[in-house]
């Protein structure tokens, strides 16, 4: 058990429990967000070790949560790794994610093989999923 903790920001119930359920299979102990108002108060709050954030939310989007948790320097949650989560397989939408600055990219459908293996990819540093 690793013991890192993973923040999953996800919308769709269906996708949420997915995700959460192979992160804590892997030993990750993993904090949900439902929106990006939650996700940004959990990132500061929880400090998590790596953030999944789906870009299509309700409120804010993932795109407006990343751009908050960023500018906001006072907090130790400007650092943390944020990875894109999206069902735009466009080159366009990668380009468009790294270009917010986030730390790297994985696609749905989510891969319930392959997600471990990103996840400590991104934990790592620099691994790109
Ligand atoms: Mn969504």
């Amino acid at each position: 058990m690793s013991g890192e903790r993973i923040l999953v920001v996800e919308d769709n119930a269906l996708n949420l429990k997915l995700v959460r359920d192979v992160l804590e299979y892997a030993g990750y102990d993993v904090v949900v967000a439902t929106c990006g108002e939650d996700a940004v108060r959990l990132a500061r709050d929880c400090s998590p070790d790596l953030v999944l954030m789906d870009l299509q939310l309700p409120g804010i989007d993932g795109h407006e949560a990343l751009r908050i948790l960023r500018t906001d320097r006072d907090s130790p949650a400007a650092a943390v790794p944020v990875v894109a989560v999206t069902a735009f397989a466009m080159e366009e939408d990668r380009a468009r994610a790294a270009a917010a600055g986030f730390d790297g990219y994985v696609e749905k459908p989510i891969s319930v093989r392959v997600l471990p293996e990103q996840v400590r990819g991104f934990l790592d540093g620099g691994s790109r999923g």
